[in-house]
């Protein structure tokens, strides 16, 4: 339903996962009604669990909201951000304004996509208009299929499509936005105390202000110095954990700051087709990839892909879980991993299979505890993102690794940390060894041990499982499925 603007009714653009004015074609139709715009992010914990999201992500989101209000202000605007259900505040906010219509982006999980198709019956019964538009996907979801109309259920079929059609192209800003006034006394009940996103006691984010910040104007010197400095090496470079071989984008982009197209379009322009940029943009094609995967796949985020898994013996080890989100497994390159993604809200790709495959294969514990472990702790974190790699890592998912192949944490922080740089960082208590007794100091002599002032057990967890007994027990675990 198209909006009908009678005069001084305002239309509503509601922000959800893409806080952000350029490429925002929710905004672009909206504006083009020609109605003055009403700007609303809705803080809805009432869905579930997955698309409730975490402490770490709400961190994130109070700088990201603080960002788009200052640039709307820039134009004149501001944002409105309110709290509750938004079955119940979205029509209310329509009745209190007179709203004609309002516009937003799909969203991809089946419980936002539930709210919204309550949400657009429930408007039109009153003759509102709800407008949705794809604006945090490179492609709708259905412009990549198979011959058969089917979904792609193998990344390298599915990007060599993506790869050839390429992505949308991005929209500018809108200029001569009119906004709509917002009353101080608007659903005054139903504010967001956007202080509360950030006010915790303890203070856990001091390590996320020291790692972050979060504007727009830093996710665009992030993307600048990638550009600049890293993209060209970025194949060679991205999987070595101490190094600032990365974007650093994905908070940018799970939030909504940068959009995927924007950024497509910008590597496509200026990565000068280096083999750093087709690697970068194949990572957005995972990217992609998993959010197609789960428009195709509901349940991604909840149930094994490969029913076979249904029935694994999956360990209920609390303690075991705990000392692994804290970093306490003994097992060096799992714990500076761990303690990297708690001080920072975010964790190198490479050191996520690493301790996701040692979670679900060396400690034979369900992904769905690694998933939420992930979704209450990374500032990145994307429902289709996680579920995905998540499922990807344990071998359960579409298009996996299969759950035979076991990572030995030790050869790759060989491979990927072989200066021990990333290990140290993390786990200072033993940043007197090097080399292999860095790496494994349950296998190094008590006289290296007590030279570095390491003793196991007191100083530093012994291992809470032995590498060759936790492979053996996954591999045991597979064959009797
Ligand atoms: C177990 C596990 C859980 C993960 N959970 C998340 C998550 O919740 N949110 C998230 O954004 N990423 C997730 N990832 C993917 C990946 O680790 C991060 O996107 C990446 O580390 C972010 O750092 P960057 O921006 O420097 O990445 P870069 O290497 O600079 O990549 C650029 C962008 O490509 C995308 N990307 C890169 N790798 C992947 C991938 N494997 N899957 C999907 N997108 C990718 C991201 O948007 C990223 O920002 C997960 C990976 C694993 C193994």
């Amino acid at each position: 339903m198209s909006a009908r603007c009678g005069g001084v009714n305002p239309v509503i653009v509601w922000f959800r996962h893409d806080v952000r004015l350029d490429d925002h074609p929710a905004l672009m139709a909206a504006v083009a009604t020609g109605c003055p715009v009403l700007c609303v992010y809705i803080l809805d914990q009432t869905l579930d669990h997955v698309a409730a999201r975490g402490a770490a992500y709400r961190w994130w989101l109070q700088g990201a909201l603080a960002s788009l209000r200052a640039q709307l202000q820039r134009y004149g605007g501001t944002l409105l951000t309110l709290v509750g259900d938004a079955q119940d505040v979205l029509p209310r906010l329509v009745s209190d304004v007179g709203a004609v219509s309002v516009f937003a982006h799909h969203r991809i999980l089946e419980a936002e996509q539930a709210q919204d198709q309550h949400l657009v019956d429930g408007l039109a019964r009153r003759g509102v208009g709800f407008q949705l538009e794809w604006g945090s996907v490179l492609r709708h979801p259905h412009d990549i299929l198979t011959k058969e109309r089917r979904a792609y259920r193998v990344y390298t079929a599915f990007w060599k499509v993506l790869q050839a059609i390429g992505a949308e192209t991005p929209l500018a800003v809108p200029q001569n936005i009119t906004f709509a006034p917002v009353p101080d006394d608007l659903l005054a009940g139903k504010r967001l105390d956007e202080a509360s996103l950030r006010s915790v006691a303890p203070d856990w984010a001091a390590g996320f202000r020291a790692s972050w910040r979060v504007d727009l104007d830093a996710g665009q010197q992030a993307l600048e110095l990638f550009l600049d400095d890293l993209c060209g090496a970025y194949d060679a470079s991205r999987d070595y954990m101490a190094e600032e071989g990365t974007s650093r984008l994905s908070p940018y982009l799970a939030s909504g700051m940068l959009s995927p197209r924007r950024l497509w379009d910008v590597v496509m322009r200026r990565g000068e087709g280096s083999k750093g940029a087709q690697v970068f943009l194949s990572e957005l094609g995972w990217r992609e990839f998993a959010q197609y995967t789960l428009f195709h796949t509901p349940s991604l985020p909840y149930e094994n892909v490969n029913q076979k898994f249904h029935a694994m013996p999956w360990r209920n080890a609390v303690q075991d879980l705990k000392a692994w989100q804290m970093g306490q497994t003994g097992v060096p390159i799992v714990d500076a991993a761990m303690r990297q993604l708690w001080h920072t809200g975010w964790m190198h790709n490479r050191a996520r299979m690493i301790v996701g495959s040692f979670l679900t294969k060396h400690l034979l514990m369900d992904w769905r505890e690694g998933e939420a472990w992930f979704r209450d702790t990374l500032v990145d974190y994307d429902p289709a993102s996680n579920a995905m790699n998540w499922q990807w890592v344990a071998g359960t998912g579409i298009d996996a690794a299969p759950f035979f192949r076991i990572f030995n944490p030790t050869l790759q922080a060989e491979k990927f940390d072989s200066e021990g740089v990333y290990i140290r960082r993390w786990v200072p208590e033993l940043g007197a060894l090097s080399g292999k007794a860095l790496r494994e100091p349950w296998n190094a002599s008590a006289t290296v041990l007590r030279s570095a002032g390491v003793e196991l057990g007191r100083t530093y967890p012994r291992p809470i499982v032995g590498l060759p007994e936790g492979r053996d027990r996954a591999l045991g675990a597979l064959k009797a499925l």
